[in-house]
């Protein structure tokens, strides 16, 4: 009977759920709903890493916890830190063996976690590490929030910014992602802010619009990479089921329901999309959306040949931009000697 009502519950492990939905489980093993926040806090707000050492709560509770409802917490498979600037990469695998990248930036106001939020990826861009063997699996809420404790507790320090920007595409496991948005924002959790959580899509339209809606107040980069569909469509098969302008609409669409100007990714590849020419287009493309252009001279990958502009070629391109008053960051690169770019660490230690 009891057995029963668990197996009706939307979401398998502790971590991803809601108080209301940890009430639902105290009420099945006959406790008082008080015991859910209690166990919510200790999850959240106490980084807990196992039912053992919540400790004021009953030892029955706790038993009946640890035979229905699975408590998944990465362990650090490796870590790498940068002799340069500190960033520290960690391979976290889950329990059944799936193995994830984050990459922790520490910078003076505090420290910003880029997480995974797929097993793989199989969305297929060309100059992408995390795409080549495909995707495994979607991670849930709880172990993307894994990724965050777990970083945590391992370096000591608190993480104020999350971007999710590691392996995977956050938008095609669009219901976890927004529960993680809403368990890290949570006022009886960690309590970011939303202002300070990132996500990057590589552009998955009706999944754009329909974040616009949440109303969650956290940040939206898209990966344009190109200047039109042909280039685009050369390098990301994203591009092929949406042309770039319905994926800016729905990025302006973005802006306009958050008021919040977008970030425009844009990796640059020599002799694909960095011409002067290129630069013009964009400008024209993007003109009127309120926006932030990111130049990421591209991450080499061995497997597919692709190079970047010299420094020259980058700084060109962007004051080519600026001409027509667009915002333009070239990415810092941190962590160059940790096998810095997505995937890479990861490919290494799965065959
Ligand atoms: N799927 C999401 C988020 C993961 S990728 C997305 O597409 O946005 C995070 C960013 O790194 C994306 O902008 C992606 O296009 C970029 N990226 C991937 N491989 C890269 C490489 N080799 N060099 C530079 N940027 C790369």
């Amino acid at each position: 009977m009891e057995k029963e009502e668990i197996n009706s519950l939307p979401s398998p492990d502790v971590m991803s759920l809601f108080p209301e939905e940890l009430a639902e489980i105290c009420a099945a093993a006959g406790e008082k709903p008080y015991r859910a926040k209690q166990l919510f806090g200790w999850i959240h707000a106490q980084d807990a890493v196992s039912y053992e050492e919540m400790l004021n709560l009953p030892k029955s509770l706790r038993t009946y916890l640890a035979e229905h409802v699975p408590f998944v917490y990465p362990s650090v498979k490796a870590r790498q830190e940068s002799k340069l600037d500190g960033t520290v990469k960690f391979l976290f695998e889950y329990q059944d063996g799936a193995l994830v990248e984050s990459v922790l930036m520490k910078y003076k106001y505090g420290s910003s976690l880029c997480i995974s939020t797929q097993v793989g990826c199989r969305m297929g861009c060309r100059f992408c590490a995390s795409t080549l063997n495909g995707l495994e699996r979607s991670l849930s809420a709880g172990e993307m929030l894994g990724e965050v404790y777990a970083a945590g507790r391992s370096e000591g320090v608190r993480i104020s910014n999350v971007v999710l920007m590691g392996t995977g595409e956050p938008l095609d496991n669009y219901d976890e992602v927004v529960r993680f948005i809403k368990l890290l924002t949570h006022p009886d959790g960690k309590k970011l802010s939303g202002r300070n959580i990132a996500v990057s899509t590589c552009g998955l339209v009706p999944m754009i619009r329909r974040l616009a809606e949440e109303k969650l107040t956290i940040a939206l980069a898209l990966s344009l990479h190109a200047p039109n569909d042909e280039i685009r469509q050369r390098t990301m098969p994203v591009a092929k089921k949406w042309s770039i302008e319905e994926t800016l609409d729905a990025m302006r669409y973005y802006a306009e329901q958050s008021g919040r100007r977008v970030t425009f990714e844009y990796a640059l590849i020599k002799g694909v999309n960095d011409s002067d020419d290129n630069a013009d287009e964009l400008a024209s493309r993007i003109s009127g959306i309120p926006c932030l252009v990111n130049l990421i001279p591209v991450n080499p990958v061995a497997e597919r040949g692709l190079s970047a502009p010299d420094d020259a070629g980058v700084a060109r391109f962007k004051k080519r931009l600026e001409k027509y008053r667009i915002n333009v960051t070239i990415r810092r690169e941190l962590g160059r000697d940790i096998d810095g770019a997505c995937g890479q660490l990861r490919r290494r230690f799965s065959s």
